[in-house]
């Protein structure tokens, strides 16, 4: 199946590690022109060196004057027009309630709903000029499946879905937005819990298999960042044309609800 991206424009905000990377990675592999941002600098130069023909700019995406910069390099790039925007960027917060501040609430929900915004509203002149334009959120089960050690992101995940809900018939019948629903995937993110972990003389091997075991994935391992973008893909090409305020699970299996 062609998923048509050969020659489109395409934003992919957290571009520089795990799924965005991949993502940015998968776009390029089928012609399309890619765009990514992040904060780190060293992580934007080791990214625009693997993946070559990139724009590759430093951009808080919680940052209105850093984002709204971002979104002027992008329309100078694109002619104005882009016709993807994958709102990726963020990491998740593992704490219960018992343990979250008034003020780690606020980053939390400050994270989830302005990273998805704050580059939606930047790009929105730019995806209406598009022909077929797409938004993907880049979203987790936990939306669907609360965790109480993740409480602050499980309900800054469910607000998130709801505003895609929302996005997608304001911008319908213009721009399509959808989103995915990851369980776990191999990202920085697991790796640097990986480095972190009590028990040093456990392999990675070991580490991510015990992980698998106890989180009870029916696939039995953690999901590869490749296997999120191939969904990101889909969702936001052409191919997709009639789907819109949909969220595609990515879990391996995990999730309970029917
Ligand atoms: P990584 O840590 O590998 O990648 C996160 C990317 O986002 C990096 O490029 C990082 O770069 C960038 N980033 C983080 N915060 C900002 C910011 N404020 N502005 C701009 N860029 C930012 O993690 P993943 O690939 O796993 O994460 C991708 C998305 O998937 C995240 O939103 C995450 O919450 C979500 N997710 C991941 C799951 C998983 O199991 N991996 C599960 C559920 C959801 P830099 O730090 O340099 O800014």
């Amino acid at each position: 199946m062609d998923l048509g991206y050969f020659g489109r424009y395409a934003v992919v905000t957290g571009g520089t590690s795990g799924i965005g990377l991949a993502t940015a990675r998968l776009l390029l592999a089928e012609g399309a022109h890619v765009a990514i941002c992040g904060r780190d600098e060293a992580r934007l130069a080791a990214a625009r060196q693997a993946l070559g023909n990139v724009l590759a700019l430093r951009c808080d995406v919680l940052d209105k004057v850093q984002v709204a910069r971002f979104a002027q390099a992008v329309a100078a790039w694109c002619g104005g027009r882009l016709d993807l925007l994958v709102n990726n960027a963020g990491q998740g917060r593992v704490s219960t309630f018992a343990d979250t501040s008034d003020d780690e609430w606020q980053q939390e929900l400050q994270l989830k709903f302005f990273s998805q915004v704050l580059p939606t509203r930047a790009m929105l002149p730019l995806l209406l000029a598009a022909e077929t334009p797409a938004i993907i959120a880049v979203n987790s089960l936990l939306a669907l499946q609360p965790e109480s050690h993740m409480v602050a992101t499980s309900a800054a995940r469910a607000g998130v879905q709801s505003l895609m809900k929302s996005l997608a018939r304001e911008f319908a019948p213009r721009i399509r937005v959808n989103s995915i629903l990851l369980g776990l995937v191999d990202s920085g993110q697991w790796q640097r819990r990986f480095a972190a972990r009590e028990d040093k003389a456990q392999d990675r091997a070991g580490w991510y298999g015990a992980l698998a075991r106890n989180k009870g994935i029916p696939l039995q391992r953690l999901g590869e960042p490749e296997e999120a973008a191939r969904a990101i893909l889909f969702l936001g090409s052409p191919a997709a044309s009639y789907i819109t305020g949909a969220s595609l699970e990515v879990s391996g299996g995990v999730s309970r609800h029917i």
